[in-house]
C-alpha cells in the first residue's frame, strides 16, 4: 500500500479530463441530489449517474406526480453536482 503505480508517463498525474479516469468509478462524484418538482412542488431525492459525463440532460418522471422533468446535471471538478429540473414540453 502507499505506492501508486505511476509508470505510465503519458498520464500527466491528475488531469481535468474525465475521459482519462476510467478506473475511478468509486470517486467522489455526487450520486444523489434533492430537487423540487416544477409541477407539484414536492422535494424529491433523485439518483445521479456520474458515468453519464460532466454535463447531462435527460428526462425523468417525478415520483410524486409522474410528470416528466428535464433534468440538467453539471459536475464541477470536485465531483459536486449542480442539478436543476424543468418542465418537459
Ligand atoms: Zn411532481
Amino acid at each position: 500500500m502507499g505506492r501508486e503505480d505511476r509508470d505510465d508517463e503519458s498520464f500527466d498525474d491528475e488531469s481535468d479530463d474525465p475521459k482519462l479516469d476510467d478506473d475511478s468509478s468509486d470517486s467522489l462524484f455526487q450520486t444523489e441530489a434533492d430537487v423540487t418538482c416544477p409541477y407539484c412542488g414536492e422535494a424529491v431525492q433523485i439518483t445521479l449517474d456520474p458515468d453519464g459525463g460532466e454535463e447531462q440532460e435527460y428526462v425523468q418522471d417525478c415520483e410524486v406526480c409522474c410528470r416528466p422533468w428535464t433534468v440538467h446535471v453539471t459536475y464541477d471538478d470536485e465531483g459536486a453536482a449542480d442539478v436543476s429540473v424543468d418542465m418537459t414540453e
